[in-house]
């Protein structure tokens, strides 16, 4: 992607967005229904604490259509956020941000993935364009993908999750693959440094 630099020629960090199961945490067909049940994947949590700790801002945003679906329910899926939280804190970094859909697939939402409108949400939160500001969609589906790409931000996959399956889908637009979550941050930690 181009390198921004400003006055200084400091490169400007891009705003990292990053979907949640399969890139931060495994993730179940059977839905991830509980905060036990949410397991962080090898790295991630020292990958996100790593970009904050850096100067990226990190937000997640997540599709839970268990919720519609009746699996759990929202205060089960704030604790799952509290542990997620508490454990990149725990590394010393922050989670800015975190937008998630509770509908379903036929609910008629505007924020459900392949949709922009949990992107848009951060947008607006911190008075960004990210068809201006530079920003990063990591993701594991290729609705994630799709989702950044609508708002002009980069798409990245990882591998991991449902990553293998989604590499070799029809885009039409390019992106980068990483094998995981802390081999994207890495990446990006070197690339605007
Ligand atoms: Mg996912
Ligand atoms: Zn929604």
């Amino acid at each position: 992607m181009p390198q921004i630099t400003d006055q200084n020629n400091i490169k400007t960090k891009p705003i990292i967005l990053l979907d949640r199961d399969g890139v931060i945490n495994y993730d179940s067909d059977a839905y991830i229904k509980s905060v036990d049940e949410w397991q962080p994947l090898p790295g991630s949590i020292k990958a996100i604490a790593a970009l904050s700790k850096a100067g990226f801002r990190v937000f997640v945003v997540t599709n839970q259509s268990g919720i519609a679906r009746g699996y759990y329910d929202e205060a089960e899926l704030l604790a799952m956020h509290q542990k997620m939280m508490a454990l990149v804190e725990a590394e010393g970094g922050t989670i800015e941000g975190i937008e998630y859909c509770p509908h379903g697939p036929d609910d008629g939402c505007s924020c459900r993935k392949p949709l922009p409108g949990m992107i848009e949400s951060i947008e607006s939160k911190i008075n960004a364009d990210f068809t201006q500001t530079q920003a990063i969609m990591v993701g594991d589906s290729k609705r994630d993908l799709e989702a950044g790409h609508a708002r002009g931000c980069h798409p990245a996959l990882v591998l991991t999750g449902k990553g293998r399956d989604s590499q070799y889908k029809e885009f039409n637009f390019y992106f980068d693959v990483y094998a995981d979550l802390a081999a994207f941050a890495l990446a990006t930690l070197h690339k605007f440094a």
